[in-house]
């Protein structure tokens, strides 16, 4: 079964279980739908030829430096496809505004600006610019896009050389991380490229502490997803303990989108 099998499996499981749920898997499942789409496509642009050991070299030094491997400018995408997406993902939460009642459904951008704000967005300066759902809508498009893409690079490198909480590919922070089976390693999740990366267990990737005083998470016992937070710099991030997992794993991209519950408890609570 391959993890968007056992995700759709998983959104049947629980309309199921409760049927006011529905709308909003009917609203998952076509921004799943839309989402593969993309990823698949994005996959397609990536460059064919294969890295030489000059680049192996380069990609080495990057990382002792604390640089990421890729800026913007090497993510060649096709940005007439990338506005498409826009406009499809733009649809799919139009469709199910009502699920979205606190928040105005206003149009994301102009025709021209996706390049522009692409790139705003993998360098993290867009915060101010956007509302927290015109960046929803534009994160849940540019994702696919930019994972599909990295994705078809070769991206491999030693994890101990890097350790740091912010993605070693291109820079991004993580909005996710998981446990996984074997020792219980944390590895952290990009935002922006999925890329995953191994980080210390009790340290806060946004601020750096490991006072284990500040590093608490709050869980349900029974599910594999909890909340670690920082009182520190009030940082939070949804961590999936694949050890509590049964079955394959589901794809990364899409545990986004089945924990969206854990952001708004998070974001009530104070925590960013
Ligand atoms: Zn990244
Ligand atoms: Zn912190």
């Amino acid at each position: 079964m391959t993890g968007d099998d056992r995700t759709l499996e998983r959104l049947e499981e629980w309309t199921a279980e409760e049927a006011e749920t529905e709308p909003l898997v009917a609203f998952l499942r076509e921004l799943m739908e839309v989402q593969s789409r993309f990823r698949w496509q994005g996959k397609g642009w990536g460059p064919t030829s294969k890295p030489t050991l000059q680049a192996k070299l380069d990609r080495e030094k990057r990382l002792d430096q604390g640089e990421p491997l890729l800026e913007f400018e090497d993510f060649d995408l096709d940005w007439d496809v990338v506005e498409e997406g826009l406009n499809s993902t733009s649809s799919v939460f139009a469709r199910h505004a009502d699920l979205f009642a606190q928040e105005p459904i206003e149009p994301v951008v102009g025709p021209g600006d996706v390049r522009r704000l692409a790139r705003g967005w993998l360098r993290g300066t867009l915060d101010m610019e956007m509302s927290v759902y015109g960046l929803a809508v534009l994160t849940l498009t540019l994702n696919p896009f930019f994972a599909g893409y990295r994705s078809s690079l070769d991206m491999e490198f030693e994890q101990e050389r890097w350790l740091q909480g912010r993605c070693p590919v291109c820079g991004g922070e993580p909005d996710l991380a998981y446990l996984d089976e074997e020792r219980g390693a944390r590895w952290l999740v990009c935002s922006r490229c999925d890329t995953e990366w191994l980080f210390q267990r009790m340290r806060c990737p946004f601020c750096n502490t490991t006072d284990h005083t500040r590093l608490s998470h709050f869980a349900d016992e029974s599910s594999p997803y909890r909340t670690d937070v920082c009182e520190v710099c009030g940082g939070y991030l949804k961590t999936i303990d694949r050890r509590q997992e049964e079955g394959s794993a589901t794809a990364v991209g899409l545990e986004r989108l089945l924990t969206l519950d854990l952001d708004a408890h998070a974001q009530a609570a104070g925590y960013r």
